[in-house]
């Protein structure tokens, strides 16, 4: 074999992952579609929310595993990469319920305020229906954390190869041979984190790999200048109702993005039915929803200076994660629009997988 593992992309899935298993001392090569802090992806821009508040108890449990290794991860690489400034929600009255009973029952400090009380201590920001603050919320910083872990994965001596694409996955004997452009790596097992690409890489079915059904969008965050005095905490803005999935949907979301103002993200997606033809390029008609938004429910948010970027954005339909394991290969995807916060922790989830750790231990879900 040319080495122990191959990953497939470099995003926030994969680069926990070589980390991991790089200083855990398995020799460790990751190839990348594109170049070293692309913006093709899910994993590129300044910031991301970092809660523990979910309806979901899973999630809430995930986010305090992640907490200490985010902060062993600042450690090991020197950088500031989660600060938890607080969070909240607002909105629909069954999600906050069912987010205060996740923080209850997890011994979680919170506030529940009405919106009027919530107007009073954010003037930057106006309230639907009901509202809780969580203090354990905050952001993470998604470029330095891709870096940071890139970085010290190199240090402990995974090989990064990036433009590299991987094109398929053969069987080779009991290990697996990875087909790229420039020939191909053999190994004992691959790990496949390529995010929105993931159906795409030939080769899965072979080994019983069926996947889910993933929708791939795309969803342009903006961030508006903040105006003079104001700050802000991340925020979840949950509309819609019971039928509503019950892990992440929400009308709105956003945060302070420090240097860069305040982050407006919209539950609206545009479909890519060709990755290969997608452009970065951020329609007007997104910018104007956002600030539509931004007028009403961020008086302290300046929409006359605006900047926005693309992102790809995958979801399964039940909103849960992608960790399975068949043979020499390991899928590894948050997928769904929520994975960031846990990027510490999912890389040493797939590289326990990698070990022989069963993925079906815990409750993540991956239909036949
Ligand atoms: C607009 C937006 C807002 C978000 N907000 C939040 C938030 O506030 N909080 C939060 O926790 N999460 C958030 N997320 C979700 C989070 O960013 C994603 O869950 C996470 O980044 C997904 O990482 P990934 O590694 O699975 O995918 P990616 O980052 O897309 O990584 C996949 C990598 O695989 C590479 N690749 C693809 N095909 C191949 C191939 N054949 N060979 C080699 N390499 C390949 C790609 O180039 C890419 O680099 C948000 C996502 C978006 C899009």
């Amino acid at each position: 074999m040319d080495t122990d593992v191959v990953v497939i992309g470099a995003g926030a899935a994969g680069s926990s992952t070589a980390w991991h298993l790089a200083r855990r001392g398995r020799e460790v090569v990751v190839l990348e579609r594109f170049a070293r802090g692309h913006a093709w992806g899910s994993s590129h821009g300044s910031t991301r929310i970092f809660r523990v508040a979910y309806r979901d108890a899973l999630y809430s449990r995930l986010a305090a595993e992640a907490i200490p290794m985010w902060r062993e991860l600042e450690r090991a690489s020197g950088e500031t990469l989660l600060e938890q400034t607080g969070q909240l929600d607002h909105g629909f009255p069954t999600a906050i319920d069912e987010i205060e009973q996740t923080l209850r029952a997890g011994g979680w400090a919170f506030d529940r305020l009405t919106p009027a009380e919530g107007r009073e201590r954010w003037p930057g920001m106006d309230f639907d229906e009901t509202v809780i603050y969580s203090p354990d919320g905050g952001r993470v910083f998604a470029d330095r954390t891709i870096e940071a872990l890139l970085r010290l994965a190199e240090q402990a001596g995974a090989r990064l190869c990036f433009e590299e694409p991987a094109l398929a996955i053969e069987r080779a004997g009991e290990g697996v041979r990875v087909v790229t452009d420039a020939g191909a790596v053999t190994a004992r097992v691959v790990v496949v984190s390529a995010g929105g690409w993931l159906p795409q890489i030939a080769g899965l079915g072979i080994f019983g790999i069926g996947l889910p059904r993933l929708q791939v969008t795309a969803q342009a965050p903006v961030h508006f200048a903040i105006r003079p005095g104001f700050a802000f905490p991340s925020y979840v803005h949950h509309v819609g109702s019971d039928a509503v999935d019950h892990t992440f949907a929400y009308g709105a979301y956003g945060l302070e993005s420090p240097g860069e103002g305040v982050k407006v993200g919209l539950d609206t997606m545009d479909v890519i039915d060709d990755l290969a033809a997608r452009s970065l390029e951020v329609p007007a008609s997104a910018i104007e929803a956002a600030a539509d938004y931004a007028h009403r429910w961020l008086p302290g948010a300046d929409t006359s200076v605006a900047s926005a970027v693309s992102c790809l954005f995958t979801m399964t339909d039940d909103s849960h994660f992608l960790l399975d394991r068949r043979g020499p290969v390991v899928v590894m995807s948050p997928c769904s629009g929520h994975g960031f916060k846990f990027t510490p922790v999912l890389g040493a989830l797939a590289a326990d997988v990698v070990e022989g750790a069963d993925p079906w231990a815990r409750e993540w879900r991956l239909p036949a």
